[in-house]
């Protein structure tokens, strides 16, 4: 009973909208793999209806003292997400972020760039944050080349290591992670606020090919997002592994199975595949995870930091 009483307040605190108090937080925008939901060509029971709150995999920071907003990857869906953001926090719709920070050139985490050129918003030095293989990428092709050009956004290095000040309250770090590395190079981001951090990666080809170790890097931070494309192997069809490899949700959770309930409580699966079955709630799968004391981070779910 006094578990249970724990979790309803622990879910209740969550989901308690922090748009009124002055600690920096993180706004969940999208959960999706790259491709979305409705899944292009796809023909399965995943797809059948079309759920317009699904969005690709994207987070928002907030920070009420120095209001300050960034969103973490510019995402297909980064149009909504940017609305959602500003309708949060009391802002008009119009507001730009104050800085995007990329992860990878795949297309669920930078195509969102588009709309910031001349066919649609046509901005004024949106400050983007970007490894530099992704920013030599933006600026030698087109049509992202453009945006540079014509000054639409205002492309800032990053080195891994290095902590970046964005205001009193908080910074961020970029962390490089092995990805199939086509056009630039893959990170996540640790994002630090006055009292908490969250480590954030949305895709990752394997932990065991990572130079960091992973269940040290979760007792550091208070909470991890993590790649959860693919429950299992199941998913896949008859594409293989190795074109998209991924850890799977059995295999992260096993690997993290030796955890304490307090560090399992960290962890929530993002990034998604339409193919996931912790998509539905009702899933035998998702009452797994959640009996195993993980979870699955959901649209417009807050955190502090
Ligand atoms: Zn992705
Ligand atoms: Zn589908
Ligand atoms: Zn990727």
């Amino acid at each position: 009973m006094k578990r249970i009483l724990l979790a309803i307040l622990f879910l209740f605190v969550l989901n308690t909208s922090y748009a009124q108090q002055e600690k920096p937080y993180l706004l969940v925008l999208g959960t999706l793999q790259d491709g979305g939901s409705p899944h292009i060509g796809c023909t399965k029971s995943c797809c059948a209806t079309i759920d317009s709150i699904k969005k690709v995999s994207s987070i928002g920071l907030i920070d009420p003292i120095s209001k300050k907003n960034f969103l973490f990857d510019a995402s297909p869906d980064m149009v909504s997400q940017w609305r959602m953001l500003n309708e949060t926090i009391h802002q008009p719709i119009h507001k730009m972020p104050d800085g995007i920070f990329l992860t990878h050139a795949h297309i669920g985490h930078y195509t969102g760039l588009m709309y910031l050129g001349r066919e649609a918003l046509g901005s004024k030095n949106v400050q983007v944050f970007t490894m530099p293989r992704m920013k030599t990428f933006l600026e030698t092709n087109g049509p992202w080349s453009q945006l540079v050009s014509l000054n639409n956004i205002q492309l800032l290095e990053m080195r891994e290591r290095e902590f970046i000040k964005l205001s009193e309250q908080i910074s961020v770090e970029a962390v490089r992670v092995p990805h199939r590395d086509e056009f630039s190079e893959t990170v996540g981001y640790i994002i630090k606020g006055p009292q908490k951090k969250a480590l954030f990666i949305p895709d990752i080809d394997k932990w065991e090919k990572w130079d960091r170790d992973l269940i040290a890097m979760i007792k550091e931070v208070d909470y991890a997002f993590l790649d959860g494309t693919f429950y299992d192997t199941k998913e896949l069809n008859n594409r293989k592994m190795s074109e998209v490899p991924h850890p799977c949700v059995i295999e992260t959770m096993e690997k993290l199975s030796t955890l304490s309930s307090t560090e399992k409580n960290k962890l929530w699966f993002i990034h998604l595949n339409h193919t996931n079955p912790l998509l539905n709630k009702n899933s035998e799968q998702y009452r797994n995870l959640m009996g195993k004391g993980f979870h699955v981070a959901e649209m417009k779910m807050q955190f502090l930091l």
